[in-house]
């Protein structure tokens, strides 16, 4: 195999070797807490995924280990629908409720005119 500097290659290899590095270290799931089994198949919903504590598109780093933590595939998949959170159902309520009846809406608006 040979070694020579890929820059079309690095980024992955760069990923690849810290994947390799946390795995080394043996540590578990750091969602969930249970132990990773390693020798899982990759796309195994237990399987080890390395994940981004600061997600990249918040400016994290996907090559730092600092920046990163082993977790299972699917506590990974689950956080990741976790992290776009949607307003409540409610919201649209506390819209309309805004809105006071009609008579009162002339009183209170005084200024509306051109
Ligand atoms: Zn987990």
């Amino acid at each position: 195999m040979s070694r020579g500097p890929n820059p079309r290659k690095a980024n992955g290899s760069a990923r690849r070797k810290l994947r390799d590095a946390v795995r080394a270290e043996g540590l578990p799931c750091a969602l969930c807490g249970m132990p990773i089994d390693y020798s899982l198949p990759a796309g195994d919903p237990m399987s080890y995924e390395l994940d981004e504590i600061v997600p990249v598109s918040k400016g994290g780093s996907p090559f730092e280990r600092a920046n990163v933590q082993p977790a299972h595939r699917i506590c990974n998949q689950r956080k990741g629908n976790k992290t776009a959170p949607k307003p409540p159902d409610s919201r649209p309520n506390d819209e309309t409720e805004k809105f006071p009846p009609s008579r009162e809406w002339g009183a209170q608006r005084p200024r509306e005119r051109p």
